[in-house]
């Protein structure tokens, strides 16, 4: 299985979520079966005790499962049905960690964030992303793991350092890594100052991004000098550096990422299929 980690800087409700499901659309397109992951790194167990006007309508899956919106957003655009295991949240693992803890599981051990936290959110990922999810009940080949919050938070740390341990549990060529960030928009100037800071604190923390997506809320598409600027501070190559502006429907995203070459970018980190690369795209 590929992994693609859907993960945001700066700030949230920016679309890594539209982003996450557009990406996942593409590559289904090109015959691969796509399965997702939702992380939301509160401790309530679901999304079911939330309030919608604290954290948006709650959605029901067919087994039951109160979670997340994105999970909707997953099953439209990729034609899947998935289960409650496919949202994972703070307060499942650590009760998954806490209900091994009492049966003796660990016994003799210390039990921690790192590693026993972090080996439960990667063993979760690993086994969920198996599960068939469409019609011909094959096992996918690409899961999106979507990642809420932003980078640095409290919050997230421990799924971050879980991630960055998965690299090197499925290997490079099997993890490529989207960064969603805010790229402000100051009267026509395209600030990307916040972006450097994020990718930045990332690298820190021991990712590094294959993709950044820039969004920019504003109806302006990404320059290209903002793009250029993005490739030399960030330490990414131009035709890695995605501009997502505001359109008109959600689901013309995938279309906007796939005229910059997205699916090209993924091919080649992941070894995806045999497509030809087309130039570079600025
Ligand atoms: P996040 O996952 O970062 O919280 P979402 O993907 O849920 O963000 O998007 C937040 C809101 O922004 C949604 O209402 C969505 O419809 C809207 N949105 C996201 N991307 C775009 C876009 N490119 N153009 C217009 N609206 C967008």
């Amino acid at each position: 299985t590929k992994y693609i980690l859907v993960s945001g800087g700066v700030l949230s409700g920016i679309g890594k979520g539209v982003i996450a499901s557009s990406t996942g659309l593409l590559l289904k397109t090109t015959g691969l079966k796509v399965t997702a992951i939702k992380i939301d790194p509160y401790m309530n167990i679901d999304a079911g005790t939330m309030a919608p006007t604290e954290h948006g309508e709650v959605y029901v899956l067919n087994d039951g499962g109160e979670v997340d919106l994105d999970l909707g957003n997953y099953e439209r655009y990729l034609n899947v049905t998935l289960s409650r295991d496919n949202n994972i949240t703070t307060g499942k693992v650590y009760s998954q960690v806490i209900e091994k803890e009492r049966k003796g599981d660990y016994l003799g051990k210390t039990v921690q964030i790192v590693p026993h936290v972090t080996n439960a959110i990667q063993d979760w990922i690993e086994r969920v992303s198996k599960i068939p999810v469409d019609e011909t009940g094959e096992e996918p080949d690409v899961c999106i793991v979507e990642l809420g919050g932003t980078v640095g938070d409290i919050e997230s740390a421990p799924f971050i350092e879980a991630m960055r341990q998965f690299q090197f549990r499925v290997g490079p060529e099997n993890f490529a890594l989207i960064l969603v960030s805010l790229i402000p928009d100051m009267h026509g100037e395209q600030k990307t100052k916040p972006t450097q800071a994020t990718v930045r604190d990332l690298r820190g923390l021991g990712l590094l991004p294959d993709i950044i997506a820039c969004r920019l809320v504003s109806p302006q598409a990404i320059q290209p000098g903002t793009k250029q600027k993005i490739s030399m501070f960030c330490h990414v190559g131009q035709d890695q550096v995605i501009g997502v502006h505001d359109m008109k429907s959600v689901y013309h995203v995938p279309l906007l990422l796939e005229s910059q070459g997205i699916v090209n970018v993924l091919q080649r980190k992941l070894n995806l299929f045999d497509l030809k690369i087309p130039p570079q795209m600025v």
